[in-house]
């Protein structure tokens, strides 16, 4: 491992058999490159940095490749995605060495359309997201036990109570999810982004501060929330990933 600013105390969280709702607060106040360098270390070859491409979780790939240069990561290439995310994920692979692994759903886009109808996301998201992101991510997670993802608290509303460290349940396992820049704002996010001078999704300059699939996200308006244009004008929020339950 690359770097060792982790503690030994810091490493225990991520192995020991203690309440995992104390082990997340002992981990608030300590660095997210902290968290993330002693996750790593714990875990090794079983973590896996799941990323949309999105700011928060370019902030976590780069501290993720800080502690771990060869760090595993994954990415959900539903097919109908914005070339801009795709031409993000080739940067990050060509110019900053990304260990990726682009995870692709089991029906192409046309299959879908012939098995559900022409326009699934229209006519019931959340099967849309079942199949193009859940199944995926569930499949990317095989084998690991510990999931590293970008959600902060500051997001949405349903995010507001994201722990550091939780556990959750993915096909059936019950693994460690770890979320290290839960109490992170978008400030904080921009700050380091331009500080390190990461590449970004040009979109984040032209009004879309989430970005998601093509048919499911659109520009937000000033003062909205920044998750305000995924699935606008539907009950839906999520797309399931990160509603597993522990
Ligand atoms: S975000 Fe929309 S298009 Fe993408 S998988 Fe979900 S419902 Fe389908």
């Amino acid at each position: 491992m690359k770097l060792k600013v982790m503690t030994s105390r810091l490493i225990e969280m991520f192995r020991g058999d203690g309440e995992v709702g104390e082990r997340s607060r002992a981990l608030e106040g300590h660095s997210a490159l902290e968290i993330i360098a002693a996750g790593l270390e714990a875990h090794r070859e079983r973590a896996v940095v799941s990323t949309a491409f999105g700011a928060a979780g370019l902030c976590v790939l780069d501290m993720a490749q800080k502690a771990w240069p060869e760090v595993r990561s994954y990415y959900i290439d539903t097919g109908f995605g914005f070339p801009e995310t795709s031409d993000l994920a080739e940067r990050w692979v060509k110019e900053r060495g990304l260990n990726l692994q682009k995870v692709l759903p089991v029906l192409g886009a046309k299959e879908q359309a012939a098995q559900y109808g022409d326009a699934l996301w229209a006519s019931d998201p959340d099967r849309c997201c079942a199949l193009r992101k859940v199944e995926p991510n569930e499949r990317a997670l095989v084998g690991a036990t510990l999931w590293i993802a970008a959600l902060r608290r500051d997001e949405a509303s349903t995010r507001k109570h994201t722990p550091i460290l939780s556990e959750v349940k993915v096909g059936g396992r019950t693994i460690l999810k770890l979320c290290p820049i839960a109490g992170w704002d978008q400030k904080e996010v921009w700050r380091y982004i331009h500080t390190h001078n990461l590449p970004y999704n040009p979109l984040h300059d032209r009004g879309y501060p989430s970005v998601g699939c093509t048919h499911c996200t659109r520009p937000v308006e000033a003062g909205e929330d920044e998750r305000a244009g995924r699935w606008s004008g539907k009950a839906k929020t999520e797309c399931g990933l990160h509603l597993t339950k522990g």
